[in-house]
């Protein structure tokens, strides 16, 4: 494909959003590219967590393949302060990001998806796309952009309207993944161990190793002096490698609960992380990524006024579980409210797990 005017929409990012967002635009008949910054496949801080809403979307799109190998989650496991509950749960899968995203691209290219990796984008004020890729710099227009770029991309800084707004006691996340015996977390358990400050939630994934992911308070984590040193006092009692923990090559991300001013102006769609993100505890962010990505990809393809139905239609998919899912960071904030919570839950669970698995079942697009 031509790098002047030859594409009916340009994605860029390819995470699950912008992935999703391209499979579901060429399957509709456009002519795609999708761009993405990175080499592939790529380390992304991320709990592993694939929720039963995004398990299903990826399923009703075509491409469940991405999961082949994906764990069954059984059980998660919460512990604050020595106190713990175990809750039973029937859906959702462990998944490593880099296996995930490598092969959701796959299945792009697949779709008939220009794709092109190593590659940045930034959309210029009169909607022209400028691709970086080494030295050179071309232009790439298209008729829509979806912009799936997460937190941290940039590619809209030089368009008004998308400004990003943080909350005020926002989380800053951080990640690495640990040989298989640094920890004791069987498959399909999810171990989320909780403090004051932040929390951090370990999964063992198809490889045997194990993904730790965390949230916390960006005081906490100038407290400890360095990711590493915050994650063992996050694991606290948990029997744990140290040597492992401090060797682990952590990454870490900006504040994570913010909105965008707008999720569309005149040919742009914002998708996934990138349209706004609540901190993780309740493991849902892939999926708003894969269920927006998804219908901005085949409203782009369909609609040539797609930006002006995009802000109502991306609302109806992902606000209420975004504000549920706030005020659930919210309560953790509180450590009577938690300890309460693990002294009702050990003795009856069954309540938060019907929670927990309403919260699974949230979006589908
Ligand atoms: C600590 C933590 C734990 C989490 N745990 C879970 C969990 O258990 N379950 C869950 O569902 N979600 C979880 N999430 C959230 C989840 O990781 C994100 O919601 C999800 O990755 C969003 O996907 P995305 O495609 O929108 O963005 P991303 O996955 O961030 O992808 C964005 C892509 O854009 C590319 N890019 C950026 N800028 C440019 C540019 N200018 N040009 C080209 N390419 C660019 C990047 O290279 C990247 O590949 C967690 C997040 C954190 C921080």
């Amino acid at each position: 494909m031509n790098d002047a005017t030859a594409c009916d929409i340009a994605v860029i990012g390819a995470g699950p959003a912008g992935s999703c967002a391209a499979i579901a635009a060429a399957r509709a008949g456009a002519r795609v590219v999708l761009v993405d910054r990175s080499t592939m496949p790529r380390a992304k801080v991320c709990g592993c967590c694939l929720a039963a809403s995004g398990v299903a979307a990826l399923e009703g799109a075509g491409a469940g393949e991405a999961l082949a190998d994906a764990v069954p989650l059984r059980a998660i496991r919460v512990t604050s302060r020595a106190r713990t509950m175990t809750l039973a749960r029937e859906a959702g899968v462990a998944i490593g990001r880099e296996e995930l995203d490598a092969r959701l691209i796959e299945l792009a290219r697949r779709a008939g998806v220009d794709v092109r990796l190593e590659t940045s984008a930034r959309v210029t004020e009169d909607r022209a796309i400028q691709l970086t890729r080494g030295a050179r710099v071309s232009t790439l227009r298209a008729n829509a952009i979806i912009v799936a770029d997460g937190l941290q991309g940039g590619a809209l800084d030089d368009v008004p309207g998308f400004e990003w707004s943080i909350a005020r006691r926002s989380m800053m996340g951080f990640g690495a993944l640990l040989p298989a015996n640094a920890l004791d977390c069987p498959f399909g358990e999810i171990r989320m161990h909780v403090a004051r400050d932040g929390y951090i939630g370990v999964v063992r994934l198809p490889s045997g190793e194990l993904d730790l992911a965390a949230a916390v308070a960006p005081a906490a984590l100038k407290r400890a002096g360095n990711v590493a040193a915050c994650a063992r006092t996050l694991l606290a009692d948990a029997a744990h490698d140290a040597q492992a923990v401090d060797r682990a090559r952590w990454r870490g991300t900006p504040q994570l609960t913010r909105t965008r001013a707008s999720v569309a102006a005149r040919g742009i769609l914002v998708v996934g992380d990138a349209a706004g993100y609540i901190e993780p505890f309740t493991g849902e962010g892939m999926s708003w990524a894969i269920a927006t990505g998804l219908a901005a990809g085949e409203l782009a393809a369909r609609e040539p006024r797609a930006h002006e139905l995009w802000p109502a239609r991306c609302a109806a998919l992902v606000a209420r579980p975004k504000w549920r899912c706030r005020a659930i960071a919210l309560a953790l904030r509180s450590p009577t409210l938690v300890g309460a919570a693990l002294v009702i839950g050990a003795r009856m669970p069954r309540p938060f797990e019907r929670l927990a698995a309403r919260l699974e079942g949230a979006v589908l697009p």
